[in-house]
């Protein structure tokens, strides 16, 4: 059973939120870079974009991503939902929106090598969605939102901890882990261990989340 949450599409959006509908048709035709020439599919985010307690990033589309329009639906996709569907009662359609760091699929899925074309999605998309459905908590898959929507370098170090983070104008509590496709190449060369800390990183969140949103940030 996968963990189907709403697909945020700006031409079926059912227009309950406008000003997330607006943001989202916007986003849908962004041609700012050349990003989107290469498969000319923007990927829209999915999940609950009204108040969700947790907003989890990743880095960027894949192929069957682009196919489907849909975040996190291939390999890396399913095994995250995996990991997800342990804490359902947790991680649902109710509480959890799921978006990237670039919205589009890369060429040959190779991340740019060009920070300005990064910055440029981040600033003109990421953060302003974070500021728009002001999540309570960021759950940050391996290096690439590590870096371009913390500010941090470093997984091994950064992650597996709540981290207080400002993102635009909004303070809020990150928890990093490591991005499925690291967890499904070490389950096939049997790094089992980094497999058990991506496991026991959700369970962690699920089990602290509701005091950690409690907690002061400073
Ligand atoms: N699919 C996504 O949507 N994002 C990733 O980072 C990887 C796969």
């Amino acid at each position: 059973m996968a963990l189907s949450l709403p697909v945020v599409l700006a031409s079926n959006f059912n227009g309950t939120n406008k000003a997330y509908a607006k943001f989202a048709e916007s986003k849908d035709s962004c041609r700012q870079c050349a990003l989107f020439s290469s498969y000319q599919q923007v990927v829209q985010s999915e999940g609950n974009i009204e108040n969700p307690t947790f907003m989890i990033v990743g880095e960027a589309p894949g192929a069957d991503e682009v196919e489907q329009g849909r975040p996190f639906v291939g390999q890396a996709g399913q095994r995250l939902r995996q990991a997800l569907r342990k804490h359902i009662d947790v991680f649902n359609v109710a509480t959890t929106l799921i978006s990237n760091v670039i919205p589009c699929r890369p060429e040959n899925n190779k991340f740019p090598q060009n920070p300005h074309l990064v910055t440029h999605c981040r600033d003109d998309w990421l953060v302003p969605e974070v500021e728009l459905v002001k999540p309570k908590i960021l759950i940050t898959l391996g290096g690439t939102p590590l870096r371009y929507l913390l500010g941090l370098d470093r997984i091994t170090v950064n992650r597996g901890q709540w981290l207080p983070v400002q993102v635009g104008s909004l303070q809020l509590w990150a928890f990093p882990t490591y991005h499925p496709s690291y967890v499904i190449r070490c389950e096939r060369s049997k790094q089992l261990d980094v497999v058990q800390e991506f496991e026991n990183d959700f369970a962690q969140i699920a089990s602290e989340y509701q005091s950690q949103m409690n907690q002061p940030i400073h």
